[in-house]
């Protein structure tokens, strides 16, 4: 059967890597993955690409979006910017088989579980808060703004870690031991 998986954490968690990483482990086992590529109004950062890292678009393209119902969830994050996961996507992906991976907020999971009675919540958590701010910081592409909202909604994401089944601490330097994790508790539940 296959699963429909959200991934949820402060940006800064490090969910980018050890996704990338679980990811890996699916290649490996030749089993059958999906992670569903989310729709944003943000800018792209240094090296992301349209279409593989998210679909960037402009608010107009967003609002026709949401507006046609293309969307599973949505939400606007702490720093005024939009996001979304497609419906149609996941839907693809889930009926082929394939686990689907959605790296998304707390809004969206809450979201989610309302639309689906067995979607699988995984919280990444950073060490501390201290080394959440340190690894935003060294990402070195956030303005001091961007920072201070991530923060902020990083706190409070923390504070309703509680609603998922499951959390995941990401320790520094111990990516793969986070992924493995992970794919034991998908193939578990
Ligand atoms: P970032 O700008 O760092 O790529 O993402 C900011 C936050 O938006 C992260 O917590 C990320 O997981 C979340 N996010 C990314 N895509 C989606 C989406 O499709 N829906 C929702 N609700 N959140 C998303």
């Amino acid at each position: 059967m296959s699963k429909l998986v959200v991934i949820s954490g402060p940006s800064g968690a490090g969910k980018g890597t050890v996704v990338k990483e679980l990811l890996n482990i699916y290649k490996e086992k030749n089993d059958k993955v999906h992670l569903s590529v989310s729709a944003t109004t943000r800018l792209p950062r240094e090296g992301e690409v349209d279409g593989v890292n998210y679909y960037f678009l402009k608010e107009e393209e967003f609002q026709r979006k949401l507006e046609e119902n293309d969307f599973l969830e949505h939400n606007i994050y702490g720093t005024g910017k939009s996001y979304g996961t497609l419906k149609s996507h996941v839907l693809k992906y889930l009926s082929s088989g394939y686990d689907v991976i959605l790296e998304i907020d707390i809004n969206g999971y809450k979201q989610v579980t309302q639309n689906y009675d067995d979607a699988l919540g995984i919280f990444i958590m950073p060490p501390s808060l201290e080394i959440l701010e340190k690894r935003l910081r060294d990402r070195g592409t956030e303005t001091e703004e961007s920072i201070q909202a991530r923060l902020q909604t990083a706190k409070e994401e923390i504070k309703n870690k509680k609603i998922y089944p499951h959390i995941v601490i990401n320790e520094d330097g111990k990516v793969i031991e986070a992924a493995k994790e992970i794919y034991e508790i998908i193939k578990n539940d």
